[in-house]
């Protein structure tokens, strides 16, 4: 199994987003006002995996209409995004960097991909579903759609972004595996195995690669940096402290197995674009 690494945009976030610890309704507004010169910029990644059974695309990153010029265009964000997340992320898209031009540099057409696995509905992981929206397939956890009924939800994932497009949703199975012991094993075999990672949201799903001897989690937004679980540091920005410090513990575990080849968060600087196999 081939995993490729691609950068697709950037967030410009407060730094109680990846190492926040506990967030109320004033540090959330804080989030919102930080100025952008105290903000650091984070990639946005997206894994493209080539399996035996297929291409395996995990999220999508932004869309080109936030960056129509690629650069940081206010404007353009407030036309996909309401203002107030529009102020939270402060995303751009470099020229190139969107999710189907950079599968086009590949040779990847979007009906080539066998799956579209969503790890959760925040935007800076459905944006760019629109450019590959032609797959075989779109995954979705069920928990993370049944949820987004939630008032919280129903403002962090514009539904716009996500829901016109139809998905194959799947529900979480019991398992030894994971905080939740809720997993869904995507072929049967236990080669691509979706491990629930609540807290950030309650759907959602970490992917859990197995090669022959080694294994890679792309671990979504449970953390930010291995210094989460390293430290113990919970990210700023979920709704369940206590399940996303769960989550931690998990990876914290997994990253101590010595078949461990990288678990890889999404938003970490220190991920660069980059082809691992296992
Ligand atoms: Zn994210």
């Amino acid at each position: 199994m081939k995993i490729h690494v691609l950068h697709c945009g950037s967030i410009r976030v407060s730094e109680t987003v990846p190492f926040g610890g506990k967030i109320d309704l004033r540090s959330s507004g804080r989030q919102l006002l930080t100025p952008a010169e105290k903000r650091i910029t984070l990639p946005v990644c997206v894994y493209l995996v080539e399996h035996p059974k297929g291409l395996l695309l995990v999220d999508t990153g932004w869309c080109r209409e936030i960056s129509p010029d690629g650069v940081y265009d206010e404007k353009a964000v407030k036309r996909v995004l309401p203002g107030y997340l529009a102020a939270f992320y402060r995303p751009s898209l470099p020229a190139g960097m969107a999710v189907h031009e950079q599968l086009a540099d590949m040779g990847v057409r979007p009906e080539d991909l066998e799956y579209v696995i969503l790890s959760h509905l925040d935007p800076d992981h459905t944006a760019g579903l629109r450019h590959v929206c032609r797959a075989r397939r779109i995954l979705l956890p069920e928990d993370e759609y049944f949820w987004s009924c939630r008032a919280v939800y129903k403002v962090r994932q514009p539904q716009k972004l996500w829901i016109e497009y139809p998905m194959e949703r799947r529900f979480y199975r019991g398992s030894p595996l994971g905080p939740n012991h809720w997993v869904i094993d995507l072929f049967g075999d236990g080669s691509v195995q979706l491990v629930n990672v609540p807290g950030h949201t309650d759907g959602q799903a970490a992917t859990l690669l197995r090669g022959r001897d080694r294994f890679v989690i792309l671990a979504a937004d449970a953390a930010f940096s291995p210094r989460n679980w390293q430290e113990g540091i919970t990210p700023g920005f979920g709704f369940d402290r206590w399940r996303q410090q769960k989550s931690l513990i998990w990876l914290r575990e997994m990253a101590e197995d010595p078949r461990c080849a990288a678990i890889l968060c999404s938003h970490d600087p220190a991920v660069r674009p980059q082809t691992i196999e296992i």
